[in-house]
């Protein structure tokens, strides 16, 4: 099945009591046994039929074992970092989200989970990151907002030489792009709040795992520490990712389109996009994902202009997230990584003047000319 018969017809598809082509939202807490011990469902916290189809279709749509649906990404990552215990060792992308960042560093380590930060696109990094009680890499690429790209088949070797878990924050690519476990990966986690929900209206997160041990482990922590998703999200998140692939390339079309303006200006001083050749992980995006997707950033010279620019966008929505049907752009330095101190986020490149757009599926010719005016008239 192709990826956009996958998202109409992976899963579970209809309801198998009334027909129903659309999967029903089952508003429910418990269920009626047929005597004791003798059910389908026993406890929504355990099991929900609307939740069960997500997560059918997660899994199908990344090609693993089982999938998992949680009420955050964030709720998603946490319940992965469960599978660890005090005193292992977590390699991470140095730039991931920054709430993993936050995570990892305020909350996990409260429970002495040991984490080392590398910039995991340069594959010495992660190999000398290597500890005796390291237990798994933790991947996220394209990154935001730099968009560096980590090779999947590198990181792959040195799990599978050292017998650790390899896990990848997949919610920039999106399944449709890019499938994690067909390089390797045990583990691929979605903020489905981004491009899988894709319409700004629901919060959500999910879990592909590619083995029958990894399965059980997931759901044991699932049902124990309960961070699941309701049923009526589930519904909405499935209704949201039926378009999934149509909005997907929608998007990458006319980012490209973007970025092609963007580059012809010399009032830009750098662009990042994995589409353009002369970005450092664009052969290894190219070898690893079917598109590039639609997140651009590029810096306009300073954190004065940059401010200047985003009061005066209109289609473009001055807000976080991304991923949605509705353009957004942001400043990274003054919001989604404020809490870097600002050596640091000079260090890995977030510059004061660095603008991060999410681009929707708006008319590509609208969005380009909002840019225009905002970029003329600032
Ligand atoms: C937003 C995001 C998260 C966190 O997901 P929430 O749904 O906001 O909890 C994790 N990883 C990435 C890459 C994100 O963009």
């Amino acid at each position: 099945m192709k990826k956009k018969t996958q998202l109409i017809h992976g899963g579970i598809v209809g309801d198998k009591h009334t027909g129903a082509v659309s999967v029903p939202i089952y508003q429910v807490s418990t269920y009626k046994q047929e005597g004791v011990g003798n059910f389908a469902y026993e406890y929504s916290r355990t099991g929900n039929p609307t939740r069960e189809a997500l997560e059918s279709l997660i899994r199908d749509l990344e090609g693993g074992h089982a999938g998992f649906a949680f009420g955050s990404g964030m709720a998603a990552i946490t319940a992965v970092m469960s599978l660890f215990k005090s005193g292992d060792h977590v390699i991470f992308t140095d730039d991931v989200y920054g709430g993993t960042y936050r995570l990892m560093s305020k909350l996990m380590n409260r429970f002495n989970l040991e984490v080392t930060f590398v910039d995991t696109s340069d594959i010495d990094q992660v190999k000398d990151a290597i500890q005796d009680n390291t237990v798994a890499i933790y991947v996220e690429t394209p990154t935001n907002p730099l968009l560096k790209v980590t090779d999947f088949n590198e990181v792959n070797a040195i799990a599978k030489k050292h017998d650790i878990l390899f896990i990848v924050d997949n919610t920039f690519s999106t399944p449709y792009f890019q499938n994690p476990i067909s390089f390797g990966s045990d583990i691929v986690l979605h903020s489905a709040t981004k491009y899988l929900g894709g319409h700004s209206d629901v919060v959500a997160g999910l879990v592909v795992v590619n083995s029958e041990k990894l399965a059980e482990e997931v759901h044991f922590i699932q049902n124990s520490s309960g961070g699941i998703l309701g049923p009526h999200d589930s519904w909405l998140l499935m209704r949201g990712m039926k378009t999934l692939g149509l909005r997907m390339e929608q998007t990458e079309k006319s980012t490209k389109k973007i970025v092609d303006f963007l580059s012809e200006r010399d009032d830009i001083v750098n662009i990042y996009y994995p589409g353009l050749a002369n970005h450092k992980g664009h052969d290894t995006h190219k070898q690893q994902a079917t598109g590039f997707g639609g997140m651009i950033s590029f810096d306009v010279g300073s954190g004065e202009r940059a401010e200047r620019v985003l009061r005066k966008t209109k289609y473009f929505t001055l807000a976080e997230s991304l991923g949605a049907v509705e353009s957004l752009i942001s400043l990274p330095a003054k919001m989604t990584h404020a809490s870097i101190p600002r050596e640091r986020r000079l260090e890995l490149g977030i510059t004061d003047g660095l603008i991060r757009a999410s681009v929707g599926i708006e008319d590509a010719e609208d969005l380009i000319q909002d840019l225009k005016q905002a970029l003329d008239n600032e």
